[in-house]
């Protein structure tokens, strides 16, 4: 097994696109931290049904990514790791004029200063060691940017820049740092979305998905999970030793248009 031997953490992964590379990662034979705010008998389940399909330990660990204190806490409790993805995620979408403080607050903390405290916890460990792998989820809205959603592009550049910085201070340790920036995957962050464009739009969900939410995506279809979590696996595999400090996009063309 690729990964066997490996622990990773996987920030905000009960569910979406960092279940999705959980769920890679224990195929490849990884140790796995699933991790989100909540601390539900479905989190704890969750880990032990990803256990069993893949024989791989997989634990369920609670902390809030808004938290620094609770960021650290979340690498310490694991017992430190090889393989940090940091992924947890949130969206708000509004005019900057009437986007609400608290929310830009709430995203930078959990989509981008999360980010840093979990790196600045596991980096040490991973350099002892001399095998790292940190994993950002970025966007294409890393590397574009739409009307309405300041905070989360804002945070999403960050992550950018942040893994450049990471792997340049890492190069020569055999950690390397890379984003993920995916187009539209079709996970809880975006199906909550899909109602208001219904509304906004005065369209019906198949119309709404075609014309406006895959209307960036040339390929006219969702990115999956898994996909995300293949391309995780990927970034963890000797072949990619050498990529460092750069995007990847899986998008379906968006960032060629
Ligand atoms: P999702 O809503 O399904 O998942 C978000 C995850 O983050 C959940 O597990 C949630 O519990 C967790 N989370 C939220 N707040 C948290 C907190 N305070 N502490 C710990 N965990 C927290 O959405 P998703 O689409 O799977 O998003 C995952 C990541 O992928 C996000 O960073 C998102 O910005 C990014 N992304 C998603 C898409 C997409 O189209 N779905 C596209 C590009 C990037």
């Amino acid at each position: 097994m690729q990964l066997a031997g490996k622990r990773a953490v996987v920030t905000g992964s009960n569910s979406g696109i960092g279940l999705g590379i959980a769920r890679e990662l224990a195929r490849a034979g990884a140790d796995v931290v699933i991790n989100s705010f909540t601390d539900e008998p479905a989190d704890h389940a969750l880990a032990a049904e990803i256990a069993a399909e893949t024989g791989a330990k997989v634990t369920y660990i609670q902390a809030d990514m808004s938290k620094p204190d609770q960021c650290r806490a979340l690498i310490e409790a694991a017992g430190g790791c090889d393989i940090l993805v940091n992924n947890a995620g949130i969206q708000h979408v509004a005019r900057i004029e009437e986007f609400p403080g608290e929310k830009w607050d709430a995203i930078i903390a959990i989509n981008l200063s999360s980010a840093f405290h979990t790196s600045a916890a596991a980096l040490p460990g991973m350099y002892a060691k001399g095998w790292g792998r940190v994993i950002n989820i970025s966007s294409a809205h890393g590397l574009t940017a739409s009307p309405y959603k300041s905070a989360y592009i804002a945070a999403k550049h960050g992550i950018v820049g942040l893994s450049k910085t990471t792997a340049l201070e890492a190069a020569g340790k055999g950690v390397t740092c890379n984003a993920i920036c995916p187009g539209y995957v079709l996970t809880p962050i975006v199906e909550k979305q899909i109602p208001d464009q219904m509304k906004t739009h005065g369209m019906d969900r198949e119309t709404v998905i075609k014309e406006v939410m895959l209307a960036r995506q040339p390929s006219g279809e969702f990115a999956t999970v898994e996909q995300m979590g293949g391309t995780a696996v990927f970034l963890c595999s000797d072949a990619a030793a050498q990529i460092t400090g750069t995007t990847i996009s899986v998008d379906g063309g968006w960032t060629a248009l």
